[in-house]
């Protein structure tokens, strides 16, 4: 959950896409924010080309929620995503964001299950690491793991069409 407001709260309660691991893989910290504090908030950090990123999925997220709301990354603070950007603007109503976050949400369920079916069982994992894990030789040539690969690779392509479609922003408010 990463904004305050009736309808982000329960938009946000529902979903949890951004900072479950499901859109992002790690987001870039900013110079306003502390590693070391965010470290002590039980944050994993990382350092890729120079930077500080933090993981995902993101151990803060309990119960649909931010337990470190207050003292949560910048990058938390100014994000919001395509759903919730059209509510606050008034051109959408919160009825059909959340039925565009169900859908999100029924394709996340069918990758999980594939996820399984191929063998990847680690929940604490974003979808990136799964994926690229999965699809990593060396394969098993078996003719059902090699189907349950090909459904797997469009499911992500279809969740990535979606959320792409759906949620991802472009603008300074992208959360990388
Ligand atoms: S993707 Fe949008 S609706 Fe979902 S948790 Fe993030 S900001 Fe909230
Ligand atoms: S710090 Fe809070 S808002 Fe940011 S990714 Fe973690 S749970 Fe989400």
């Amino acid at each position: 959950m990463t904004k305050t407001g009736a309808s982000a709260t329960r938009l946000c309660a529902a979903c949890g896409m951004c900072c479950n691991g499901v859109m992002f893989y790690s987001m870039r910290l900013q110079p306003s924010d502390q590693a070391r504090s965010l470290t002590a908030l039980g944050l994993k950090l990382k350092r890729k080309n120079r930077e500080w990123h933090f993981l995902q999925p993101c151990p803060a997220h309990q119960d649909s929620r931010c337990t470190i709301y207050a003292q949560r990354p910048e990058r938390c603070r100014v994000f919001s995503c395509r759903q919730l950007q059209a509510v606050e603007a008034g051109q959408i109503s919160e009825a059909a964001a959340l039925e565009k976050i169900d859908e999100a949400q029924r394709a996340v369920a069918r990758v999980r299950e594939l996820f399984h079916q191929a063998g990847d069982t680690r929940e604490t994992k974003a979808f990136a690491t799964r994926g690229e894990a999965v699809f990593t030789p060396p394969l098993d040539p078996s003719p059902e793991a090699t189907a349950t690969r090909g459904k797997l690779a469009l499911a992500l392509r279809e969740l990535d069409e979606l959320l792409t479609r759906n949620f991802r922003v472009e603008t300074e408010n992208a959360r990388h």
